[in-house]
Parts: structure tokens; C-alpha cells; sequence
């Protein structure tokens, strides 16, 4: 791989965890039913994301770790676009210039798969293969040709949190998607596809805190705001369990997250925090197209009225008037 794709491959490729995340989101795209993710060592040794969608060709499996191969129309309008903007179609080219990739992967439509191998971005296999319908890409050595980029990874329990924190947001954000998570040949978290959003956040924080959760469904107009909140008794000492999902994208918002804890003021001492699993559903004409790509920040054209929906929606769930 030249230099310079070496570099670039940074933006989108800072650990385990990115990689994870662009390639469970390719298999989201791909319309898939069922997503398994396995890990070895944290992901510096393999990560395989393994899915149902609609596969590739052998034209565009061997095109799409070109950069800027994308096959995904992408307007302004489009919040993918947005928020990923400048990445279009670079995830696989930047992730196959420093590891060794491989896809196999067969439309439903083709009885004969493809099989790619691309090792520091030089292609050095494309052959037929039997495969299923669907598609694996398998990330081996992951920075084995940047040893700055290696050295500079955590310990694997601190490289491992930070794809299990990417993978169960990904989970709550698609519960119609069974997922799968495997490390080291164990199952460590899993969703069965049902497209019950509680059930997804009891599996991943137990029964006794899905038994404390209020089910929020409000609609201010152009917002749309479901999900669930933990009710007063629940208390978290982090803040990484207030979720939000902009239009299926698990975002920041600092008008989204005053209104959280604005509502829970009068429930909550500092340093303590509710569960929060939110989605906003919204016209995508009315988020700030100023954010940066990197950053899952987002601000929306009128934080104030965000700010008054979330409050009302909140309100009423936890403190429903009697009539
Ligand atoms: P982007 O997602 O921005 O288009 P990527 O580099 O992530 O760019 O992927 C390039 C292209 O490869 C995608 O546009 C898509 O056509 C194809 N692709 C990648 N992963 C999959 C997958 N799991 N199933 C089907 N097609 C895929
Ligand atoms: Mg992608």
C-alpha cells in the first residue's frame, strides 16, 4: 500500500473497534437478517463479520476495496451521508491497505461465490468458491504493516470493551437484526432479530433493569421520539447508558442530553445517570449538516425545539398526569 493510503487509512481505521463498526454497518446496508461478529485476541488478531444480505458480485467484490468504490447513493438529504461524509466508500480500501482482508461473499441470485484476498492492499488472490449467500469479510493482522498504529492499540480487555460498547449500540439500534457476538470462541452477547427493543436491552443489561424500564412513544410534530427510560429507581454511575439513535445512527446531541437530565433532576444526585434508549426519528433537512465526520456529534437546525420535544416526551413518560 502507498504511503499516503496508509495514512488515510487512519481516519477511518483507529482500532479494532472502527473496523468493527464499518463492516457491521456494511452488512446493515446490505439488508442483512442476521449478523455474526467474531474477534480474536481484541480484534488485533481476527475480526469476521459474517452476514445474510445481498452479496456480491465478482465485479464489485473485487471493485469495492477500491477507494471511493461505493454502491450506495448518497444525497444530502441522506443522514448516512451526513454523518459519514467524506468516507464515502473508503472503509474497505482503507481497512484492506493495513490488514489482511478476505471476502467470500455470493449473491442470492448466483449459484458461484467469489473469494478475495487483498493483503496491505495489494490484491494477491480473486478465485470462484462455494460459499452461502451472503457475505464474510475476515480482517486478520490487523496494523501488521504499521507498527506505529500497532503499538499504539490498548491491552486487549481495553480494545475489547471499546467493540463490545460499538456492538450492542449497533444491536439496539437495528432489533429486527438478530446479532451475534463471539470472542475467543465464546458467545458474549446476542439478539435474537425479533425487533423487540426490549428484549434487546434486556440482554444486555439484564432482566432486572428491563423491569424498570418505561416505554416513551411521542410525536411532536417532525419528531418522532420511541423507546424506553429507566424509571426513578434505576441508577447508573456512568453516563454511557443514555443512548440516542438519530434515525437509526447512535449519535451525541448536547440539547438531547440536557433534556435527560433536566427531566431527571429532581430524581438523581451528581454522578448518577438513567438508562436511556432513545430513537428520534426525523426529517433529515432538520440536522445540521456541520458536523464532523469522525465525530459522532450531531446538532440539529433547531436545537431548541429538540431540546422542548425530548423534555415533553420524557416528562410525560416519567411523570404521566393523572387524569
Ligand atoms: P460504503 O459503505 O461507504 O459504500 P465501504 O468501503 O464500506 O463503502 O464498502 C464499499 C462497497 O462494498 C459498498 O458500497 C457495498 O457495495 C460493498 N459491500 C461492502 N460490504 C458489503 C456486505 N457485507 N454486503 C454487500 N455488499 C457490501
Ligand atoms: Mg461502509
Amino acid at each position: 500500500a502507498s504511503v499516503a493510503s496508509k495514512i488515510s487509512a487512519g481516519e477511518v481505521v483507529e482500532r479494532p473497534a472502527s473496523v468493527v463498526k464499518e463492516l457491521i454497518e456494511n452488512s446493515i446496508d446490505a439488508g442483512s437478517k442476521n449478523i455474526i461478529l467474531e474477534v480474536k485476541n481484541a480484534g488485533k488478531k481476527l475480526i469476521k463479520v459474517t452476514d445474510d444480505g445481498c452479496g456480491m458480485t465478482k465485479n464489485d467484490a473485487v471493485l469495492c476495496i477500491e477507494r471511493y468504490a461505493t454502491s450506495k447513493l448518497r444525497t444530502i438529504e441522506d443522514l448516512n451521508s451526513l454523518i459519514t461524509l467524506g468516507f464515502r466508500g473508503e472503509a474497505l480500501a482503507s481497512i484492506s491497505a493495513v490488514s489482511k482482508l478476505q471476502i467470500v461473499t455470493r449473491p442470492r441470485d448466483q449459484s458461484i461465490g467469489t473469494l478475495v484476498e487483498v493483503w496491505g492492499g495489494e490484491i494477491i488472490d480473486v478465485r470462484d468458491t462455494g460459499c452461502k449467500e451472503g457475505t464474510t469479510v475476515t480482517v486478520k493482522d490487523l496494523f501488521y504493516n504499521t507498527p506505529a498504529r500497532l503499538k499504539f492499540l490498548k491491552r486487549d480487555s481495553i480494545e475489547f470493551n471499546n467493540i463490545y460498547n460499538i456492538f450492542y449500540k449497533l444491536m439496539l439500534s437495528h432489533p429486527e437484526i438478530s446479532f451475534k457476538l463471539i470472542s475467543d470462541d465464546k458467545l458474549k452477547l446476542s439478539s435474537t432479530g425479533d425487533g423487540n427493543l426490549l428484549n434487546c436491552i434486556k440482554t444486555i443489561w439484564g432482566q432486572e433493569i428491563a423491569d424498570h424500564m418505561i416505554e416513551v412513544k411521542a410525536q411532536d410534530r417532525a419528531v418522532k421520539v420511541t423507546g424506553y427510560i429507566s424509571d426513578r429507581s434505576v441508577i447508573r454511575r456512568s453516563k454511557n447508558d443514555i443512548l440516542f439513535f438519530v434515525n437509526k445512527r447512535c449519535i451525541i446531541n448536547k440539547a438531547l442530553y440536557a433534556a435527560v437530565l433536566d427531566v431527571y433532576k429532581q430524581y438523581l444526585t451528581t454522578g448518577t445517570y438513567p438508562v436511556i434508549v432513545l430513537n428520534i426519528d426525523i426529517d433529515p433537512r432538520m440536522i445540521d449538516v456541520n458536523i464532523h465526520p469522525t465525530k459522532l456529534e450531531l446538532k440539529f437546525s433547531d436545537e431548541h425545539g429538540i431540546y422542548g420535544a425530548m423534555y415533553n416526551a420524557l416528562n410525560n413518560a416519567l411523570n404521566p398526569k393523572s387524569e
